[in-house]
């Protein structure tokens, strides 16, 4: 199997990330786990997918392997689309996920149901050692809760209800959620433009 490494250091997305790709034959380690140098890739781009591209080619330019990054986030319509990039660092530079709950909850508290529609958004970039690059969007659409509930999942999940669902992405199972999450969306795309470029990734050597 095709050793591809992931740029992330979240372990919550790497778990992801792994249990998606491997149904596809792809072999996912974390930077870490490959002894990729504890560099900080700034993420200082406008948009997931600079974002994205940008940690994708900075852990490949350290490691010079196949690399994979996850830049996501959750967009919600009734702040524009905020938090958005700034997800993980909705509440200040290093704030938990319980923070960013809190703030946004706060925020949103007198906001009617029907005005409450928010996505998940990731966006998974490759990266190949000759500078070759595949992207790929993946959104799930849905609504924001009133309180927080369940325990699974990370960052947003407690307050985010999928459409089609009555519990949020917190209480639903990790399999569930690795079916219907944006980062699964995401990845079937990756999939198939891989597939559109080079046939059988496998066997193209790529
Ligand atoms: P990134 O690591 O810069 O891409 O930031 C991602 C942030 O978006 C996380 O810290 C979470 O706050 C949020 N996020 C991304 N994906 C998910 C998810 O699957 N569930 C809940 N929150 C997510």
């Amino acid at each position: 199997m095709k050793r591809i490494i992931a740029a992330t250091k979240n372990r919550h997305k790497i778990k992801e990330i792994e249990a998606i790709t491997s149904q596809f034959g792809m072999n996912i380690i974390s930077r870490d786990d490959a002894g990729v140098p504890d560099v900080e890739i700034p993420e200082d781009g406008d948009t997931f997918e600079e974002n994205s591209y940008k940690k994708a080619y900075g852990i490949m330019e350290l490691s010079g392997e196949i690399t994979v990054a996850d830049d996501s986030g959750l967009e919600v319509d009734y702040l524009d689309g905020a938090p958005g990039i700034y997800s993980a660092r909705f509440a200040g530079e290093g704030a938990t996920d319980d923070k960013n709950n809190e703030k946004l909850l706060q925020l949103m508290k007198d906001v009617p149901f029907e005005q409450r529609t928010a996505r998940f958004v990731s966006v998974i970039t490759m990266v190949f050692p000759d500078g070759k690059s595949v992207v790929a969007r993946g959104t799930v659409e849905g609504h924001l809760a009133y309180e927080l509930k369940g325990e699974r999942g990370f960052g947003y999940d407690p307050m985010f209800i999928p459409e089609g669902y009555s519990e949020t992405m917190g209480e639903i199972s990790g399999e569930e959620k690795n079916r219907i999450s944006h980062r699964a969306n995401a990845l079937k795309v990756l999939r198939e433009k891989l597939r559109e470029e080079f046939g059988d990734f496998e066997a193209s050597g790529k």
